[in-house]
């Protein structure tokens, strides 16, 4: 969108709402809040980019605290955005690469939204971008593939990164299966139940967890 270049504050709906993919406005708007808390502390991350819907927030609200977010996607789609599956989209098939290819939706929507300062295209499946990972980071969104396997994974990888006070942000929530994959809510409750987070209210379906910080008690774990 021409003209907003640069501009500070929460995206124009007008922009995510053009974006291929799936996130509430309010859940959207939530992680650009975190983000400018956040992007204070240290970087953050999101796993999952697709077309950039999530990363014109969470990149805006980073942006804002003079912060920098990566955003780690293998841009093959998911399991569901497969040729002959429920979510394919022929617009995102790149027939030089003979597959799914998101990444240049990804990156026109990062130049759209005046983030290309701000935000660090990680190209890799996440696991592998985990392996010799070592910095800290303020922020971390799993957003990425839906199976337990995946999404295990990314919090197996990731989550050890959180700074303390830290933010670990989980989308696709869904307490009734009908609404939705369950993997997401196990890691979530993996999470919660660790001791390591404190929980903080959710937004739709994106959990929001708080790293705790050295030397405080979980209160609600006390042992009897
Ligand atoms: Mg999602």
């Amino acid at each position: 969108m021409p003209g907003c270049e640069g501009k500070s504050g929460l995206p124009d709906r007008r922009l995510p709402a053009a974006v291929r993919g799936f996130m509430e406005p309010e859940e959207g708007e939530r992680l650009y809040e975190l983000a400018l808390e956040a992007g204070r502390r240290g970087p953050c991350l999101e796993i999952g980019g697709f077309c950039g819907k999530s990363t014109l927030y969470l990149g805006s609200g980073c942006r804002d605290a003079g912060g920098i977010l990566y955003s780690i996607d293998h841009h093959r789609g998911s399991e569901e955005h497969q040729p002959g599956e429920e979510y394919f989209d022929p617009a995102l098939w790149d027939p030089r690469l003979g597959r799914v290819n998101s990444f240049t939706e990804f990156i026109r929507t990062v130049e759209r939204g005046g983030l290309t300062e701000t935000v660090v295209p990680i190209v890799s499946a996440s696991a592998t971008a985990a392996r010799s990972w070592a910095t800290p980071l303020s922020l971390v969104l799993i957003d990425g593939g839906h199976s337990y396997a995946a999404a295990f994974a990314d919090y197996n990888g990731w989550a050890g990164h959180l700074m303390p006070g830290g933010f670990l942000a989980i989308h696709d929530i869904f307490s009734n299966p009908e609404a939705g994959g369950q993997a997401p809510r196990q890691i979530y409750k993996l999470a919660a139940g660790s001791g390591l987070f404190r929980r903080l209210p959710m937004t739709g379906s994106l959990g929001v967890l708080q790293r705790r910080t050295i030397g405080e008690m979980p209160m609600e774990h006390r042992f009897v």
